[in-house]
């Protein structure tokens, strides 16, 4: 565990984040494993493998130690001292490699080649930063692939469940994640004994810059932004509502059991909430984004007997989240009682937030208003690998990159020069000594 960041003894002395290479490396990705269509990087797959191939061949030029662990993620090091000396935490940057298909060249990959420009600024001035720079590049984080989250980051930190390896299968192709991991050279034994690669003895922070995929910089004007936590959420996926079909022009308005109209109360009443919470300074997102009568059943001139519908509440506060169950239940019951209908919410998966280092934020927003680059600090809706390892207890920081037209598709943009001002701020970061907790 790190105590506490001391400030870079001399900022004139930062090294210049080796931009080109990142430029040089973006484009190599980009032909080598898209199309016209979009960037193909399959977990555990061939898009993938490239990117890693990639990253390692570079990380070798620049003479850092390369390692891979049972779930095939890349370590590339930049050491301060012998080898076989005794190692301090490092500060890692990284992020995945893999994509959705048909997405974009910079989801991920941006956090890699971030770390991998920082780390040749070092090599370039021939300056070592105080502890050991590791590049990390995870494998599999976008779940399109095998329907799990987050299974590069899990198996570096030994929480990986035998029942994925055995039970989850790759989107297309069918193959077993298992079958997947140890065709690309991992140890799938070591995984289901759950050895963690990682650690906090190694790990002293983990920082993983990554485009935004939402267009909070872009509307802002500011070209970074300083993650403060990412949202847990809670969801129901598969919920309905009950009520009776009847005639629209007879049926009065005491003997409705209307489905449509007892959901549509629950989600402005949902909404009313989120209004509530939010003026009170809870941070909240809810989304209704599944809503249907049944097709074969309802008709014009019939009230809706069935609705099917989802729900998808994300908060950085457990305790809000908690508040947001009960304003359901709430909605729920009393809906229940003045409309005559009932409601079915089905199973509810749910995620726990993650919250950032506050003196990394801290760090970063004092390096960056001393490059006078215009920061938004701001909450993550979206899922990443810094999650798994803030979970794990690991002082953890995100920097997003200003990118216009979301991601998970070809037409994310993102500008070089906001690129590189996160670099630079990375790069100043790596030069501040990590102590150790007392
Ligand atoms: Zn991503």
């Amino acid at each position: 565990m790190i105590a506490s960041i001391r400030p870079a003894p001399n900022p004139a002395a930062v090294p210049e984040p080796d931009i080109a290479l990142a430029e040089k490396l973006f484009a190599e990705l980009r032909e080598r494993t898209g199309t016209a269509a979009g960037i193909t990087r399959a977990s555990y797959g061939l898009g993938e493998q490239i990117a890693h191939d990639m990253v390692r061949r570079e990380a070798n030029r620049l003479g850092m130690t390369c390692e891979t662990d049972a779930g095939c993620n890349l370590y590339a090091t930049l050491r301060t001292g012998p080898d076989g000396a005794e190692r301090r935490p490092a500060i890692f940057v990284g992020s995945h490699l893999d994509s959705v298909p048909l997405g974009g060249n910079f989801d991920g990959a941006a956090g890699v080649l971030a770390g991998l420009a920082v780390a040749a600024g070092y090599r370039r001035a021939g300056i070592l930063p105080p502890q050991d720079l590791t590049v990390a590049a995870i494998r599999a984080e976008e779940s399109t692939w095998f329907g799990a989250s987050y299974i590069g980051s899990r198996a570096a930190l030994g929480r990986l469940e035998g029942s994925e390896l055995d039970g989850v299968l790759r989107a297309g192709d069918l193959i077993r994640l298992g079958a997947a991991i140890d065709a690309a050279g991992g140890d799938t034994a070591a995984l289901r004994r759950r050895e963690a690669f990682l650690d906090q003895r190694r790990v002293g922070v983990f920082i993983e810059p990554h485009i935004e995929q939402g267009p909070a910089l872009v509307d802002e004007a500011r070209p970074v932004g300083i993650v403060t936590g990412i949202r847990g959420s809670f969801r129901h996926r598969q919920a309905r509502c009950l009520g009776v079909y009847a005639h629209s022009g007879a049926t009065p308005r005491r003997s409705r059991r209307d489905a449509a109209l007892a959901v549509a109360r629950l989600m402005v009443a949902l909404d009313d909430s989120w209004f509530r919470l939010a003026e009170a300074g809870h941070d909240l997102v809810v989304t209704f984004g599944q809503l249907a009568t049944d097709a074969a059943e309802a008709a014009f001139s019939k009230i809706a007997g069935r609705v099917d519908f989802s729900l998808d509440v994300r908060s950085q506060s457990t305790e809000t989240l908690t508040l947001m169950r009960a304003e359901l239940a709430r909605a729920v019951a009393s809906i229940e009682r003045e409309q005559g209908v009932r409601f079915e919410l089905g199973e509810e998966t749910s995620s726990q937030p993650a919250l950032m280092d506050p003196e990394i934020i801290e760090a970063f927003a004092a390096l960056a208003e001393r490059d006078d680059v215009p920061t938004l600090v701001m909450p993550c809706g979206a899922g990443h690998d810094a999650a798994v390892f803030a979970q794990a207890g690991i002082p953890t920081g995100m920097l997003f990159i200003r990118n216009r037209n979301g991601s998970h598709n070809p037409r994310e943009a993102m500008e070089m020069a906001d690129f590189a001002a996160a670099c630079r701020i990375l790069a100043a970061f790596c030069l501040r000594e990590l102590r150790p907790a007392p």
